[in-house]
């Protein structure tokens, strides 16, 4: 990987965070031509994946099928791929941010680590307009591409008694938890997957959440249970292992009881159980430390953003990763959030007067998206 060298005062491009999303991109600008650029990190290269619990793999397969003009679904970059790097079509998180790490190097990505950026400043009449405020310093950019994630970020409150429960995230080890019964509050990927590592380890789960999201196959996979995740469930309750699935809530309260804890909800009354609660309710977005320098849907929350994935307050601007939203769009996959590297790319390099004809790869390799047009619920079969 491309060394920084030491962090300069400015730079045409910062990249917050340095994901598959924040690598991604910076490939990207890299094709294009940015060079006073610097992909910056609190950790290393690919953190979040480095952390996933030893036992969990990717839901999306990793096929090598880019000979053909179709991309491995986690590949952040034409013309790579996980599964023929790792050789494995379910990647471990170790193994995910090991191949991140071997991405960036290959593409000389220019990534510098131990930043934690902890607010931006934009004066819009400057000529670096941004001022990245880490704890020790502070950068100045013409442009910022914010690509900090959701994982660590995650989200622990929601309900009164939230603070007596702990996030899935954060569980450290299924052995630890030990057996018996654990109610888990939220019933989507990580909620399921919560449940699995429970019976596996000899407990048993009661998976709570009134979407019901164990009933319902979608095209959208951001919506739904994989397909992977449905077959797991669906072995695990043939086999006779001990979920329970409620259909009921939302939660409304947790309380410290004697002997442990009870959950208490629209539809649940006094849910008992002897371990802490688990959270699989989901991820607060980075964004939270951007403040006002993105617009959010007074109705959905969603962030607001330009065709371009820019921010409509602060120009210059750019968010790449899960937290893309346009409409019903959510980009909240690699497969989905690597389609617009090529967008925000070429919006930065036509700013700084540079040629995007090096995108077209990107076309090619079906990671261009500019028309969501393309993206409806419709299912043949
Ligand atoms: C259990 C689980 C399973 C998943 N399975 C899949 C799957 O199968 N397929 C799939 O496509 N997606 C999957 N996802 C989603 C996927 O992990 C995310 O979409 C992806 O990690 C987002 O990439 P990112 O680069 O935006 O964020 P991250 O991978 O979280 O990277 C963000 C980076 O920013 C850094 N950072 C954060 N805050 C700061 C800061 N303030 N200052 C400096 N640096 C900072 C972090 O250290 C990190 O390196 C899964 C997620 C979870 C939780």
């Amino acid at each position: 990987m491309a060394a920084a060298g030491r962090l300069g005062e400015r730079y045409d491009v910062v990249v917050v965070g340095a994901g598959p999303a924040g690598i991604g991109v910076a490939i990207a600008l890299g094709r294009v031509g940015v060079e006073r650029m610097v992909v910056l990190d609190r950790h290393g290269v690919g953190a979040s994946f480095a952390r996933w619990p030893g036992h969990l793999r990717f839901l999306t397969p990793s096929f090598p099928a880019h000979g053909f003009g179709l991309l491995d679904l986690n590949a952040i970059a034409p013309r790579t791929s996980p599964a023929l790097a790792l050789q494995t079509e379910h990647p471990s998180g170790a193994q995910y941010a090991e191949h991140l790490r071997a991405v960036a190097k290959h593409f000389a990505v220019p990534f510098s680590r131990g930043h934690d950026v902890v607010s931006l400043e934009h004066d819009a009449g400057a000529p670096w307009p941004f001022r990245v405020r880490t704890r020790r310093r502070s950068i100045a950019a013409r442009f910022v591409v914010w690509a900090a994630g959701e994982f660590q970020y995650p989200r622990l409150g929601g309900f009164p008694g939230a603070e007596h429960c702990r996030h899935t995230s954060l569980a450290q080890g299924w052995e630890a938890l030990g057996a018996g019964d654990h109610v888990i509050i939220g019933g989507l990927e990580s909620g399921i997957d919560a449940a699995l590592q429970v019976v596996e380890h000899g407990g048993r789960a009661r998976v709570v959440d009134p979407a019901e999201p164990w009933k319902y196959a979608q095209v959208d996979p951001s919506r739904a249970l994989t397909p992977r995740t449905q077959e797991r469930l669906r072995d695990a309750l043939a086999a006779g292992r001990p979920i329970t699935l409620i259909g009921d809530g939302p939660v409304r309260a947790v309380h410290a009881v004697s002997g442990g804890y009870r959950v208490d909800g629209v539809g649940i009354r006094g849910l008992r159980t002897r371990n802490q609660p688990l959270l699989a309710t989901g991820f607060e977005s980075s964004l939270s430390l951007l403040g006002g320098h993105f617009e959010r849907d007074p109705e959905t929350s969603a962030v607001l953003l330009s065709a371009r994935d820019e921010s409509t307050v602060s120009p210059g601007l750019f968010l790449a990763g899960p937290q893309v939203r346009h409409g019903a769009i959510i980009f909240c996959f690699i497969y989905k959030f690597r389609q617009r590297f090529a967008v925000v790319a070429s919006e930065i390099a036509q700013r700084l007067g540079l040629s995007s004809g090096a995108l077209d790869e990107y076309r090619t390799a079906g990671m261009f998206l500019e028309d969501l047009s393309c993206c409806d619920d419709s299912c043949a079969c």
